[in-house]
């Protein structure tokens, strides 16, 4: 028999972990508590969250795959022929047929001899940077890098140098300092910025990694299916193929299921069967997401009208949020090139409170703070899909600058 709350055990009151009570008062303090909000449907350009109905620019379902009927179709289908599960870690028993084909399908898509897939972009990130560096060895990676990029790093127990944000020169004058020790050099930057939507210089890095012997290594997450012919990504956005030595993506976002890969030479897969983590000591994927997986790359190349369509809708609301004098970077931050925009409050309280106003309204937008971002940066982030109407991106604008006005962001 399953128990109602009040029948459970009250750990509260023990004093073990008071101290994250003691946390969570000061978060609340601060503004910056948060309920996790409960989508009560699925993933769509207007859906409910908490029951209420609002017009979703929070996803990064960029093209709408999550609800994707021929998607679903091929979960289904090998759910039934598969099972619901893998059984076991890659490594011991768990390696399916439908895993091999799908790596083979994205080394394919991506033009690299191979590919790995983990359990999600984290892992993949993680299990990687981890395990092809040492403690002699230095990573030389930019402010704005993605947490899973940090903890790797930190895991590898490499030497760490941050560059400045998309500093290109900082980049090089940190190699420079290295160039004579014995260690390996690792180059590493997002392909796009998560928070600001910014895309990374991987072109120039490539550069610097061919003039400093570096392993270039680029984190595609949010590039994947946005940018490049098909949503190849940044790497063919450059024209960089042959350049980079680690590609990860991720197929959690506008591939719309859950998974990270990394994409590189044959002997660098291989190293990562045997030595990544993740890869080693947790179960792969179940069918049914691998199967999705597949069905999303055959879409990418059968439906490219839904990366028009993503560019579109994101080049509209980008310039109708400048119009009505939104900060949207580009003084206090880089500017955003990609699907992904900001619209820059500063304040964290300020920034959760327009965030409410706005969801109330209507609007399910993100508010974005410390320890995300920077203190003193906190942000609204929107991120634009496919599959918004010209209507709904109308009246999304529409409540963003009334509610604006009402809590004096915009004058
Ligand atoms: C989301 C994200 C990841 C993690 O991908 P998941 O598949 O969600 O684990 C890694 N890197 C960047 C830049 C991301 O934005």
């Amino acid at each position: 028999m399953s128990t109602t709350l009040s029948q459970r055990p009250r750990l509260e009151d023990r004093p073990q972990l008071q101290h994250l009570t003691a946390q969570l008062n000061d978060l609340k303090a601060k503004g910056t508590y948060f309920h996790l909000r409960v989508l009560d449907d699925m993933q769509a350009p207007v859906c409910h969250y908490d029951g209420k109905q609002v017009i979703n620019l929070a996803s990064n379902n960029y093209l709408g795959l999550t609800a994707h009927p021929k998607l679903r179709e091929a979960a289904i289908q090998a759910t039934k022929e598969y099972g619901v599960g893998s059984g076991a870690v890659r490594t011991i028993a768990g390696t399916m047929k439908i895993h091999m084909e799908l790596e083979e399908k994205i080394a394919a898509f991506k033009n690299v001899e191979a590919c790995v897939v983990f359990q999600s972009g984290f892992t993949a990130n993680a299990g990687t940077v981890s395990s092809i560096l040492g403690k002699e060895d230095f990573i030389i990676s930019d402010e704005l890098n993605h947490a899973s990029i940090i903890d790797g790093a930190r895991l590898s127990r490499a030497k760490i140098k941050v560059f400045r944000h998309k500093d290109v020169g900082h980049a090089e004058e940190l190699l420079k300092e290295v160039a004579n020790e014995p260690g390996r050099k690792l180059l590493i930057t997002d392909g796009v910025f998560s928070m600001d939507g910014d895309i990374g210089p991987v072109d120039k890095l490539c550069d610097l990694a061919d003039k400093y012997g570096a392993i270039m290594m680029v984190d595609d997450a949010h590039a994947s299916g946005v940018l490049g012919r098909n949503g190849r990504g940044s790497v063919d956005h450059f024209h960089c193929h042959g350049r980079v030595d680690v590609q990860v993506g991720t197929l959690s976002k506008a591939i719309g299921a859950l998974g990270g890969y990394v994409c590189g030479s044959k002997d660098l897969i291989e190293f990562l069967y045997h030595r990544a983590r993740p890869f080693l000591f947790s179960t792969s994927h179940p069918p049914s997401v691998t199967a999705t997986c597949i069905a999303a790359f055959d879409l990418l190349e059968q439906e490219p009208e839904r990366i028009e369509r993503l560019w579109d809708n994101t080049r509209y609301f980008k310039s109708e949020l400048g119009r009505l004098g939104f900060d949207i970077g580009g003084v206090t931050t880089p500017a955003s090139e990609t699907p992904i925009t900001p619209i820059i409050i500063g304040d964290g309280k300020k920034t959760m409170e327009f965030s409410q106003a706005l969801f109330d309204a209507g609007v399910m937008a993100s508010g974005i703070a410390f320890p995300t971002v920077p203190e003193g940066k906190a942000r609204i982030r929107t991120i634009m899909t496919s599959e918004h109407t010209r209507a709904q991106l109308d009246q999304a604008l529409e409540i963003l600058e009334t509610t604006a006005r009402k809590l004096g962001i915009l004058a």
